[in-house]
């Protein structure tokens, strides 16, 4: 019997092999400044990751003696490496009931006179809360850094008077890893409202990252890989098969890509990756308004499933981007069963993140205090949580065939 397709686990931006002409406009921070409709130029760093190391040593600048940073407890576990490595102490926020989203009230509790800043984070492009952020972070003085990686093209407010998710906090990243969107293979995206806030992040830069042509060459090998191997049959032996070994040892956290190093290189991007970005950027709007159109329509059908709820924005009148459609599931007991019977055969499962922060065990080297802080209810999002590939090759056919997986689960725990 063949093999059914690898299904990427996100919805990419696939790239074509014209993107990878060696020549035209690097200008990406232009393009995507552009792209965002800012005013101002946007800075470009070699990851997201990367980027929000540049805007905590910039804050550490700005308020010397703060040294706490308040981020989800369901986050990537880059977050908590990018803030040990800063010399900074992370504390964990627990979430809403109700949303994907950091709680107000625990969100107050944690902020004090030792907070540099704070991170609302868009979780795979379900818009955050910023502004009640903003109101917690600078009651005690803080900056509220927005975590947009999985949110480049995310939206606040109605049209036409809508802001761009990644731009209402004091700073704002985004990220160009495989996965998230656009993609330099690795890349990432700064933005800051206040000009002399900008200035500082580019003096970060100026100082502390420098060239590395090793990490570049490799990097565009990677890219030049990812272009090759991005599409249905390609697939197979970039994603499927390790995916496969890694489920096959019950290594959820591995087969998630949860398990990161705690070295994280910084360099500049190189311009022909900026070439690449350039390229892919002006497809993005289009692709994002396809993936919006098949969120919206499998979001209704997968409502109507007795038990399933359609994880939504926490921000009010907000428009996030669909990367995947996340789904909470009534019993983590369930949600685990579909993914021992499914993850990685094709249905297009997967989990954002396996754990909380404090439940993986192999980061409890940079968590610190943050080990005592209660997550109580992200713990119950992390066990419930479960995304569906919103990829355009999970076809319709296949998205059939998972509505009835699902269908049967409800029944099955009903
Ligand atoms: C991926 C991710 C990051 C880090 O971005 P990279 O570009 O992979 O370094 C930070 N925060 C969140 C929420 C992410 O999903």
């Amino acid at each position: 019997m063949a093999r059914p397709a690898t299904v990427p686990p996100t919805a990419g931006l696939p790239l074509r092999l014209a993107d990878l002409r060696p020549w035209g406009d690097a200008d990406l921070a232009g393009r995507l400044a552009q792209w965002l409709g800012l005013p101002h130029q946007v800075q470009l760093e070699c990851s997201g990751t990367s980027a929000l190391m540049v805007a905590l040593r910039t804050l550490k600048t700005l308020a010397p003696g703060r040294s706490e940073v308040v981020a989800p407890a369901y986050t990537c576990p880059l977050v908590a490496l990018a803030v040990a490595q800063c010399g900074l102490r992370l504390r964990l926020c627990d979430l809403r009931a109700d949303a994907l989203d950091m709680d107000p009230q625990a969100l107050r509790a944690l902020c004090s006179e030792r907070t540099l800043a704070v991170l609302p984070t868009h979780l795979c492009g379900r818009v955050a809360d910023v502004a009640m952020a903003m109101d917690r972070a600078h009651a005690v003085g803080a900056y509220v850094v927005e975590d947009a990686a999985q949110a480049l093209g995310a939206k606040f407010g109605p049209q036409p008077n809508d802001r761009p998710a990644g731009t209402l906090g004091d700073i704002g990243f985004y990220s160009l890893a495989v996965g998230k969107g656009l993609t330099t293979f690795e890349g990432g995206v700064l933005t800051a409202r206040d000009a002399a806030v900008r200035e500082a992040l580019r003096a970060t830069s100026a100082a502390t990252v420098r060239p590395s042509p090793w990490w570049e060459l490799r990097r565009s090998v990677e890219l030049a890989g990812y272009a090759a191997l991005y599409r249905p049959a390609g697939l197979h032996l970039a994603y499927g098969a390790p995916l496969q070994q890694s489920l096959a040892r019950h290594d959820w956290v591995e087969a998630a890509g949860d398990d990161f190093d705690d070295f994280i290189p910084q360099h500049p991007l190189g311009r022909w990756r900026r070439r690449v970005g350039c390229r892919a950027l002006e497809r993005l709007a289009a692709f994002q308004q396809q993936a919006a159109g098949q969120a919206q329509r499998r979001s209704a059908q997968l409502a109507a499933i007795p038990g399933l709820e359609v994880v939504a924005d926490a921000a009010p009148r907000a428009r996030g981007t669909w990367p995947v459609i996340l789904l909470r599931l009534p019993r983590s007991a369930a949600r685990d069963a579909l993914l021992r019977a499914h993850w990685g055969d094709g249905s297009g499962l997967s989990l954002p993140f396996v754990h909380v922060l404090t439940d993986y065990g192999r980061y409890d080297h940079v968590l610190d205090a943050a080990r005592h802080d209660p997550v109580e209810q992200a713990r119950d999002w992390a066990g419930r949580l479960l995304a569906i590939s919103n990829s355009p090759w999970l076809d319709d056919g296949r998205f059939a065939g998972l509505l009835q997986i699902l269908e049967q689960s409800a029944l099955a725990t009903s």
